[in-house]
């Protein structure tokens, strides 16, 4: 930590000094503004200047890496130069939280958290609600450990979302920004794509497209999934089967290939099959049965450490229409009725062969 106070009971901020004052501050006693015990001023030639407790401490702050001291340094004199009044590690004592860095600027007010060590979601929950109930924006960086192509449920948890970067996850690694925008998901299961911005403009913005997987494929990995008693997979076959269904046979409107928020879990084609089994016995969906069925599926839905209900919504409303603008749903006055269903197909080659043809009256239509 660079935060301590010193004999008279102030805080000092050690990155307000200059290195040669540091053999100074070292003869001072220092205090750990968490825990009040005793700490030390630790400088040398291989470690950043910083407060360290004495060993067998169980304070909170006790235990941070190199890496993190040496994010909290950058990002100080990053936003510092930026014109923001920057401080570090103070306790906020309605969140009863500690923001590493508490930005502030033109009566606005923004805490950044630098993640380099590993967050179970029901903290990181925890903490982020602390924040948004006290209308204090939070936006979470992310450290070298999470830096890694394919995007998995870890880094997802920590999504920010912003109008003009859309969904986005920020990285700091070795005082360079790598920024993460626009994240869509696409598939069952599920590719991102995104693009990469390195903010030192050194390196050019470049794009991870998404693919585009055929029906082939996907019906090849339902059927990997099945066989390997994926729990998920399995679940949903569960599903179909007590409604004399099969997943394999599931209807092409459930294979869409339409890019989604990064906030379902699994795929859209499992949302869509979900909403199949749960409404096509039904003659009217009610508004009210919406919302039921998207607080029943949750688990759909990407755990993350924000709130997205109201995108939430946005996906399921965006379904609703889908199924309006291809003519199986008409709109009534108290929600919607079922004008045609989506076909459940009898055998797997079946719907292979429906999709070829539909795919080849769909290409034809483009020539004529
Ligand atoms: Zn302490």
């Amino acid at each position: 930590m660079f935060v301590a106070f010193n004999q008279q009971h102030q805080l000092t901020t050690l990155l307000a000094y200059q290195a040669t004052e540091i053999p100074r501050l070292r003869q001072q006693q220092w205090f750990c503004p968490q825990c009040r015990q005793p700490v030390f001023l630790r400088a040398g030639a291989a470690c950043t200047p910083h407060f360290a407790h004495y060993r067998r401490s169980d304070c909170q702050l006790a235990h941070e890496t190199a890496t993190h001291l040496v994010g909290k340094q950058f990002l100080y004199h990053y936003f510092g130069q930026r014109g923001y009044q920057c401080q570090l590690e103070v306790f906020l004592p309605v969140l009863q939280q500690r923001p590493d860095l508490l930005l502030t600027r033109g009566g606005q007010q923004l805490a950044i958290e630098y993640q380099c060590s590993p967050l179970s979601l029901a903290r990181l929950k925890q903490r982020t609600a602390g924040y948004s109930g006290s209308q204090l924006p939070v936006v979470w960086i992310l450290g070298p450990r999470y830096i890694q192509k394919n995007l998995k449920n870890r880094q997802l948890r920590f999504l920010n979302q912003s109008v003009s970067l859309g969904y986005y996850l920020l990285f700091l690694e070795s005082s360079r920004f790598l920024l993460w925008h626009h994240i869509q998901q696409i598939g069952l299961s599920p590719q991102y794509g995104y693009h990469v911005q390195s903010l030192a403009q050194t390196a050019p913005a470049t794009k991870r497209q998404l693919g585009q997987p055929s029906l082939a494929q996907q019906v090849a990995y339902l059927q990997r999934q099945l066989q390997y008693r994926q729990h998920f997979w399995q679940q949903l076959q569960l599903v179909c089967y007590r409604q004399h269904r099969h997943l394999l046979m599931a209807p092409l409107w459930c294979h869409t290939l339409q890019p989604t928020p990064p906030i379902l879990k699994c795929s859209l084609f499992a949302l869509r099959v979900y909403f199949l089994l749960t409404f096509e016995q039904q003659s009217v969906i009610l508004p009210q049965a919406l919302t039921d069925f998207r607080q029943h599926y949750q688990f759909l839905f990407q755990p993350t450490g924000r709130q997205f209900a109201p995108q939430q919504v946005t996906v399921l409303t965006a379904l609703v229409a889908d199924l309006v603008t291809q003519g199986y749903l008409g709109v009534i006055a108290q929600g919607w009725c079922w004008r045609r269903q989506p076909i459940w197909f009898k055998s797997v080659p079946d719907k292979l062969a429906v999709a070829a043809k539909t795919r080849k009256k769909t290409s034809q239509e483009v020539f004529d």
